[in-house]
């Protein structure tokens, strides 16, 4: 009975509008034409270096630097923590492309560690493949805004004596234990590409807390000699000692993005509590269905859902896909990790085969086969979770 077939009429994947304090401000910059970052003779009202000051102030940390993407701001905080080519760095393998591939910008390789049922990263894998690589940096994504028990984690870099960086692309505004996600290793690194919790189309934001890290980090983001311009940096005399040994490679942030950033970065507690909700509500409907699960989570995290995963069980890889179709054929676009050919933001270790070390990842294939995406826009109503749920039932053999 078509009648009665669930249907969503809603892009998931639509973002949401700039505040208009965020579109005021560009036009007056865009009216200004001052959208580079530093200003030469005059610089006053610097949008990028007022963010990097504001974002610094929100995570409690003293140093920013805001950055092109959040791919850049992992390659600077991995030329920061001294990473050399031909030298390996860990990542856990639920990850996303830009990940692996700030490691590869670098011209070292990714060695992948497993990951777990809860989607966070495999801490006996860590042990294991630490020894193994010799691997002196481990690059934790909290993919899809999974937080690790990040005691365990940064124990555990501790005991092998691995420099944390934290990719937050899917964590801003996140906590494990009371405690921002991107403040526990030497550096965290944020994105606010469009489908991030803060969207200037594209760019990023690096953080870390020491001196001569935040300096060098400044000078490689392409501050010229304008690195007084930074709000949130170290005193001159860590940059006198620096800027003529550190290259610049030109990934700065424009003050357009900056300017669009800022008011999204004050709205940031009230979407969270949205989208908190939204993925409560649509949880607790999916949880209804008897093959659907959804990953388990530790009461010390404190999380921004921007989207929503769950495992499909019981079921083999045809009727996961057929399902996947089903719900599309009923307007509802599910992102399934599990797929051969990688589709939007779906590939997975499997599809990187530039690396040069081919690795088997047993327990993150078993996991990702049966691992599905929903992305939770702000505007997402109760009604259309409910739909959404009506959809997945109807959708499952
Ligand atoms: C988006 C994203 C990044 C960074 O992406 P950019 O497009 O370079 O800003 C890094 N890690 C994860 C998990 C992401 O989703």
């Amino acid at each position: 009975m078509a009648g009665d077939d669930p249907r969503l009429d809603l892009d998931l994947s639509s973002p949401d509008p700039v505040p208009d304090d965020g579109i005021e401000h560009a036009v007056a910059l865009m009216r200004s034409g001052r959208l580079f970052r530093y200003g030469e003779d005059r610089s006053t009202d610097l949008e990028t270096s007022a963010l990097e000051q504001e974002f610094a102030d929100y995570l409690g940390v003293p140093y920013c630097v805001a950055v092109n993407s959040g791919g850049s701001s992992m390659f600077l905080a991995l030329k920061c923590a001294g990473v050399e080519p031909g030298d390996r760095v860990l990542v856990n393998a639920f990850t996303l492309a830009p990940v692996p591939g700030s490691v590869q910008h670098c011209g070292a390789d990714t060695v992948f560690v497993e990951c777990t049922d809860d989607c966070t990263i495999d801490l006996e894998d860590l042990y294991r493949k630490a020894e193994t690589s010799g691997a002196r940096v481990l690059l934790l994504s909290h993919m899809r805004g999974h937080i690790a028990d990040m005691d365990a984690v940064t124990a555990a870099c501790e005991d092998l004596d691995l420099c944390l960086i934290e990719d937050c692309a899917h964590t801003l505004g996140a906590k494990w234990d009371g405690r921002h996600t991107g403040t526990f290793g030497a550096f965290g690194c944020f994105s606010t590409q469009t489908f991030k919790h803060l969207n200037s189309g594209e760019g990023g934001l690096l953080v870390c807390s020491d001196d001569l890290a935040a300096a060098r980090a400044v000078l490689m983001s392409g501050s010229y000699m304008l690195y007084e311009q930074h709000g949130a940096r170290p005193p001159d005399r860590v940059f006198e000692k620096l800027k003529y040994q550190t290259p610049n490679f030109s990934l700065r942030m424009s003050a357009l993005a900056a300017s669009v950033l800022r008011p999204q970065l004050r709205l940031l507690e009230e979407r969270a509590f949205t989208w908190r909700l939204s993925y409560a509500m649509l949880a607790k409907y999916l949880r209804t269905h008897d093959p659907i699960s959804i990953p388990e989570r530790s009461s010390k995290e404190e999380f921004v859902p921007s989207s929503l995963q769950f495992f499909v069980n019981g079921l083999d890889r045809d009727e996961i896909g057929a399902f996947v179709d089903g719900c599309a054929d009923r307007g509802l676009h599910i992102k399934w990790f599990g797929r051969d050919e990688a589709a939007g933001f779906t590939a997975t270790w499997q599809h990187w085969q530039y690396l040069r070390e081919p690795q088997a990842l047993e327990r993150t294939a078993q996991i990702l086969a049966r691992l599905c995406d929903i992305r939770l826009p702000l505007s997402l109503t109760n009604a259309q979770c409910r739909t959404i749920s009506d959809i997945v039932r109807a959708s499952l053999p």
